[in-house]
């Protein structure tokens, strides 16, 4: 009998095989490129995986994955590093960002775009055709992370979550296979996809709607720190009278006095009040009016502006920094609210979060989308969050939780310590719901980094 045994495979070995199999690359800790390509936009944490696979392709993906599974090893994602909950340690980092291509069907108003695109290469491929997509305040956020999140943005209360648009996903499971799920699909992967996020396997692409938006009446306002209360009283009144063409928020800022942050937001307190208006400017004018009616602002960025400027809207920093980012979401916005709020974060308090931001839930943010998902918090009429330095304990949110559902929203939550906060992000019966699906695809728990839900195997 012809001798049929093989010797082990050392994990040295194993390595060696996925990295000859690859278009892309793997590195090791000790490798030039391991530190930069471990790196992402949060630096509140630091992916320190035991090899990270630079995809190039769906291929790469599934061989990265059937590799982690047979090691026993936990897979993580990382696009841009924008939503970095816990580090990947000791196990394998999928980085996508080389998986990058974007393509804009103008006919069918559909975009399809790769694991680690970034959301202004949507935005311009997509105005080029009168078009926009659901991105959210932040133009260089990864679609694909946004997406599965849910995804909040400046056109949310017209259209919906990001999530809501979804055509057609392509993912690979934990069993290494790709799998294109749509609609049609009955496993209950595209529904759990949209919401739950990378609980159930590496996307590789994405379709999904886009919206015929080509202008905005949009920009920001932004108001000293001593006109804060003033403003969020007369915001929260204002938000009862608008129409769901208009997506608005405010964020109280306190942002260091060092180079790096423009002069006048330097080392004091401005609330910035945000704008995206879907109609004439002379609407936006007259609905606006109120607002600047407030006081005299520092700077007024408000007007007919093209799609394509919509990251001017927020001016969300554009280089890395460590922060922690934590948020609940709020039933209703009462007078009370808005005077608790300014003891814990308005002028004279003590607060030291760089940002203690409201936006305006409701409208097509409140109805369920065509096609059920598994996004929470359509019960919600303001999201509460706040951007503290590490280290930081939340002092603003517990207090405020009278006012809120009992619920977070999955995408305004990064740092360590939100790593168990998955399960909080959704009703009781869609989590069982999701913990499901989880069970279904990922019996082994091989996506447990981040967000994590319970592991499938505990029963929740
Ligand atoms: C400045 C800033 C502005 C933001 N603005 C908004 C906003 O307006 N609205 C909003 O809803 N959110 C917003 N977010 C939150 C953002 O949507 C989340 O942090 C999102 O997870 C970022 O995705 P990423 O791929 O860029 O980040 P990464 O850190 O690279 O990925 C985060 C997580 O996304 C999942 N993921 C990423 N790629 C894949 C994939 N291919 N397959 C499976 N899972 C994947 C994984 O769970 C991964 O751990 C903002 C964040 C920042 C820092």
């Amino acid at each position: 009998m012809a001798e049929n045994l093989q010797a082990p495979v050392t994990p040295e070995e194993a390595v060696d095989r996925l990295a000859a199999g690859l278009k892309g690359e793997v590195f090791m800790p000790g490798d030039p490129e391991y530190t930069a390509e471990c790196s992402g936009f949060n630096e509140i944490a630091r992916h320190r995986p035991s090899l990270v696979v630079a995809a190039r392709g769906t291929e790469d993906v599934s061989a990265a994955v059937r590799f982690a599974a047979e090691q026993d090893l936990p897979v993580g994602v990382q696009a841009t590093g924008h939503g970095i909950a816990a580090p990947v340690r000791g196990g394998v980092l999928i980085s996508t960002r080389r998986m990058n291509a974007v393509a804009v069907d103008p006919v069918a108003r559909i975009a399809r775009v790769e694991a680690g695109a970034r959301w202004h290469q949507v935005i311009a491929a997509a105005a080029y055709h009168g078009l926009a997509p659901l991105n959210g305040s932040s133009h260089l956020v990864g679609v694909v992370g946004y997406t599965l999140g849910g995804g909040l943005g400046p056109l949310g209360r017209r259209y919906g979550y990001a999530a809501d648009h979804v055509t057609r996903i392509e993912v690979v499971t934990a069993d290494g296979t790709p799998r294109t799920v749509t609609a049609a699909d009955d496993s209950g992967l595209f529904w759990a996809l949209r919401g739950g996020k990378g609980n159930f396997g590496v996307v590789t692409a994405l379709e999904f709607s886009l919206m015929p938006v080509s202008r905005l009446y949009g920009g920001g306002i932004y108001f000293p720190g001593e006109l804060s209360p003033s403003l969020l009283r007369t915001w929260r009144r204002w938000t009862e009278t608008v129409p769901e063409t208009m997506t608005s928020s405010v964020a109280l800022l306190r942002l260091p006095d060092v180079p790096a942050v423009p002069e006048l937001l330097r080392g004091r307190l401005t609330a910035h009040l945000r704008i995206s208006f879907i109609g004439p400017e002379e609407e936006g004018e007259r609905l606006v009016q109120p607002l600047r009616d407030v006081g005299p602002c520092v700077l007024d960025t408000v007007g007919d502006m093209p799609y394509s400027a919509v990251a001017d809207i927020h001016q969300d920093p554009a280089e890395p920094l460590p922060y922690h980012e934590r948020n609940i979401v709020l039933r209703a916005l009462e007078d009370d609210a808005v005077d608790r709020l300014m003891d814990l974060a308005g002028p004279g308090s003590s607060c030291t979060d760089l940002m203690v931001e409201l936006r305006q839930l409701g409208g097509a943010l409140a109805r369920p989308p065509a096609v059920p998902n598994a996004v929470g918090n359509r019960d919600g009429a303001f999201t509460l969050a706040t951007l503290s330095q590490p280290g930081s304990p939340d002092r603003v949110l517990g207090p405020m939780g009278r006012w809120g559902t009992g619920r977070t929203y999955l995408n305004f939550l990064a740092g360590p310590d939100t790593v168990g906060a998955a399960r909080g992000c959704f009703d009781p019966a869609v989590y069982a719901r999701l913990l499901r699906v989880k069970a279904r695809h990922d019996p082994g728990n091989l996506f447990r980094i981040g967000h994590a839900l319970a592991d499938p195997g505990a029963g929740g």
